[in-house]
This record gives structure tokens, sequence and C-alpha cells, in this order.
């Protein structure tokens, strides 16, 4: 994915502070802003709903993160959980935060934590990662959704 490569670049500028820093946040697909995390969706997702929460700090690994920043990412973790439940029924969900190059990380300055909602007989999560993959929604409708699901 060039998208990943690029991104990951250490001079290259930070994809989510961009976002959080443009002004429209449907255009940016940021789906919530907490006061120390925020969500957003992945705009190169493994699967629809495929989504991340970091703190809005912008710091690159976990132990450089505070207490109230984890526990806010982790709460909006949480949340879109909820959500994906409510309005997609997934069957389960890959969470998890990729630290360093070596671990796969796409952006290596932002922490963030993927949530991937999961369901059965849905391809491998890892051969996912690697490949580009036919979604069968829109982002912007998985936006739109998931925005209306957050507000429930
Ligand atoms: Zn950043």
């Amino acid at each position: 994915m060039s998208y990943v490569t690029s991104a990951g670049a250490p001079d290259a500028p930070c994809v989510f502070c961009s976002a959080l820093a443009a002004g429209d946040d449907r255009r940016a697909l940021i789906l919530r802003r907490g006061q120390r995390a925020f969500l957003i969706l992945n705009a190169f997702p493994y699967a629809t709903g495929h989504l991340m929460a970091m703190p809005v700090r912008h710091v690159a690994r976990v132990e450089d993160a505070t207490a109230d920043e984890l526990t806010e990412t982790m709460t909006l973790v949480q949340e879109s959980v909820r959500a994906l439940n409510a309005g997609y029924q997934p069957d389960g969900f890959n969470m998890g935060i990729n630290q360093g190059r070596v671990a796969g990380a796409g952006v290596l300055g932002h922490v963030h934590a993927h949530v991937v909602p999961r369901w059965n007989g849905d391809t491998n999560f890892m051969p996912v990662i690697a490949d580009t993959k036919v979604l069968p929604e829109s982002l912007e409708t998985t936006y739109d959704r998931l925005t209306a699901l957050l507000r429930a």
C-alpha cells in the first residue's frame, strides 16, 4: 500500500494531525472528537467500518501517552465497538496497536489503535493487510452511518 509507505516516512507530515487541522471532519473522516482523543475512519480500510482511535496529541509511542489520553482512547474504542455492533452486526473484532515499523505500523509518529470488525467467513486478517480489498460500502456511507450511530 503506497499510502502506508509514504505516510511512514520520517519527514512526512502526520496524516492524523493534518486531518485534525483540516477543519472539515467529514472530508477528513473524523468520526468523533474528544478532549484528549479522537476517532477517525481508516481511508484505506481492511474491512468496512475499520477505524482508529488515538490521542489528539502527536505522540509516537504508547509509553509517551498520558493515562488520561489512553483512557479516552480506549473509551472511544469501546464506543466505536458499540456503534459497529449496532449498525453492522459483526461476529468479532480485531483491536490493536502496531508500534514500530517492524510491527507493521503505517503511521509511525502518531500512536493509534485499530478497530477492525470481523464477520464469520471473511478473509483472514493478515492476508487482507497485504492486499487491496473491494468494499461493499463507500467510505462516505460508512462515515455517515457511524457518526449517526455514535450519536445514538
Ligand atoms: Zn500526529
